[in-house]
């Protein structure tokens, strides 16, 4: 067979000419814009040779982003790892000096930025050491970049920069084993750690994106991929879409529940992708306003996982099936997709929806015990999940990743615990650092948010575990209620009582107004654990039932 190599070129080049009618919908807030994906093909060579001839980019220099999901976002995506430079999505949620340690880290020469981040980015540019240019999306003023950093960065406009440059590269032949991009995980212990994706790693998840097992996108598709561009290369939608002619539909800076709900109702996508938060609040809207969403059959819901209450609640109320989906920064991030097996109906197949899914046959999986003893995947052992495949991360970039907790001869340990049926579906109980030990026996965390959640009441839960003299650790339960609920803790307590073993009850209760969100959306139980600890939780402890 002919050694032709797996590389984010072929991508662009098949999805601007044989597809090159499918669209990028960017939401303004007004009038949407729209780029056909031969456009996109034509701002990629743009964009590459104004990187290289103007910007002085060569090798594998890493150019960095910090946008919204958008169009030019998705031209860089393409652009930069077609040239062989090196993409790198910053997160623009992370505080200013965790942004500029990571662009020191993977040392960022470029920075492209959307016109409306100028202020955020002008907080942590002073600090980016190895940064000599700024590409500027839109027509904001670039000023305060230019306070923070003097005459060390170039500040360029993007249209200008393309304006008249040829709309073909001749993209090099790279090595698919080559980075092609690079995301840094959210970091919510110890420093952001760097993964590295290769061109082939990068093709082959989105081969798997778009498999029916997975998220099967299709030429027919419309997909709303509200999952952020820095968040694990949106799930891989980019890729993904440019493979299968997917059009895409990109909510920029409009992430309420409300413009999403507009979103659906005007550009009608067939699928959509974003973290349980998200589809919390837009059931909230749905439920209380009349909006158009009969084009969306299908939303994977990943990232954290999903309450069964928020599955049924779409399939019930809205004819709108979740599909829950698990993965990591890591793993590109595919790990699991939740489709019952052949046969399954009813109640057989919601609890197989219920799982964070089936592994595809590019991820291998097993459970193990506390010493890495391999346990069997009998659905039942309960132990820490490891993974290993072609486009799971080895190692992190740099020498000063902490590898050795990380990896274990040859797999990657994930930090999630649960179990692994024999024909592959993971069921996760917890992180293994969010597992409530009392008194000796292991309290899912989860378990208890999910039991909470399908209160009618609870608009979200979340729980975890504080020091307790008795049984050194106990469940403390924080609520965000309904507007309007008064249900008390006692009733909360009864309720799970329903579905929760007795012993497990939490005694410590508290009603807060939001559960504090991590940069990419998931329950930050770092910062609740801390609020605890202050004393900042106004907490009602029951006496034991
Ligand atoms: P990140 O790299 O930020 O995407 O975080 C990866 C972690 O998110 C995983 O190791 C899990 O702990 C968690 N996660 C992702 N998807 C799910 C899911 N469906 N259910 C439970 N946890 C999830």
């Amino acid at each position: 067979m002919m050694d032709a190599p797996l590389q984010i070129a072929r991508i662009l080049d098949h999805g601007s000419t044989v597809h090159g009618t499918a669209e990028v919908v960017t939401w303004t807030g007004a009038e949407p814009r729209r780029m056909s994906y031969a456009e996109v093909g034509r701002q990629a060579a743009r964009l590459a040779h104004a990187l290289r001839e103007e910007l002085g980019v060569t090798g594998d220099e890493r150019v960095a982003t910090f946008m919204w999901n958008n169009a030019e976002h998705l031209v860089a995506y393409f652009a930069v790892p077609s040239m062989g430079a090196v993409l790198h999505t910053l997160n623009l949620r992370l505080f200013p000096d965790q942004v500029s340690y990571i662009a020191n880290h993977a040392e960022d020469r470029v920075v492209i930025v959307d016109s409306t981040l100028i202020p955020l980015l002008a907080k942590a540019i002073g600090a980016m050491t190895t940064v000599r240019h700024v590409v500027v999306v839109g027509g904001g003023d670039p000023a305060p970049l230019l306070a923070a950093t003097g005459d060390r960065v170039a500040v360029h406009r993007w249209e200008e920069l393309l304006a008249g440059r040829p709309d073909r590269y001749d993209w090099p032949e790279v090595d698919e084993r080559d980075a092609a991009a690079l995301c840094y995980t959210s970091g919510t212990t110890g420093n952001p750690k760097g993964v590295a994706y290769s061109h082939r790693s990068i093709y082959l998840h989105s081969l798997q994106i778009c498999m029916p097992e997975g998220f099967g996108l299709g030429p027919t598709d419309r997909e709303l991929a509200i999952v952020p561009m820095f968040h694990a290369m949106s799930w891989g939608l980019p890729y993904a879409a440019f493979l299968s002619g997917a059009s895409l539909i990109m909510p920029d800076r409009f992430l309420q529940a409300e413009p999403i709900a507009a979103m659906i109702a005007a550009e009608r996508p067939t699928l959509a992708g974003a973290v349980p938060t998200i589809w919390t609040d837009l059931l909230s809207y749905l439920d209380a306003h009349d909006v158009d969403t009969s084009s969306l059959t299908e939303v994977i819901v990943g990232g954290s996982a999903c309450p069964p209450a928020l599955m049924h609640a779409f399939s019930e109320r809205h004819g709108i099936e979740v599909v829950h989906a698990w993965g990591m920064t890591e793993m590109s991030p595919l790990g699991s997709v939740s489709r019952p097996p052949a046969g399954a109906t009813g109640e057989e197949a919601w609890r197989y929806r219920y799982t964070q899914g089936r592994v595809p046959a590019g991820v291998q999986a097993r459970i193990v015990g506390p010493l890495g003893e391999p346990l069997p995947a009998d659905g039942t052992s309960v132990g820490e999940l490891e993974v290993r495949g072609p486009w799971v991360a080895a190692r992190y970039v740099g020498d000063d990743a902490p590898d050795a907790e990380k990896f274990r001869d040859g797999w990657l340990r994930t930090g999630d615990v649960g179990t692994l049926s024999p024909d592959g579906f993971i069921t996760l109980t917890d992180r293994a650092k969010d597992v409530i030990k009392s008194g000796g026996e292991w309290i899912s965390s989860v378990e208890l948010e999910n039991a909470l959640m399908a209160h009618p009441d609870v608009v979200e839960a979340c729980v975890v575990g504080v020091p307790d003299e008795r049984w050194g650790e106990r469940p403390l339960a924080t609520v965000v209620l309904r507007e309007g609920a008064e249900v008390g803790a006692e009733q909360l307590r009864d309720f799970l009582a329903g579905s929760v073993a007795r012993w497990q009850l939490p005694e410590r209760w508290a009603v807060i107004d939001a559960v504090p969100k991590t940069s990419v959306g998931k329950f930050d139980k770092k910062v609740v654990r801390s609020r605890y600890a202050e004393g900042d939780l106004t907490v009602r402890e029951l006496a034991a039932p």
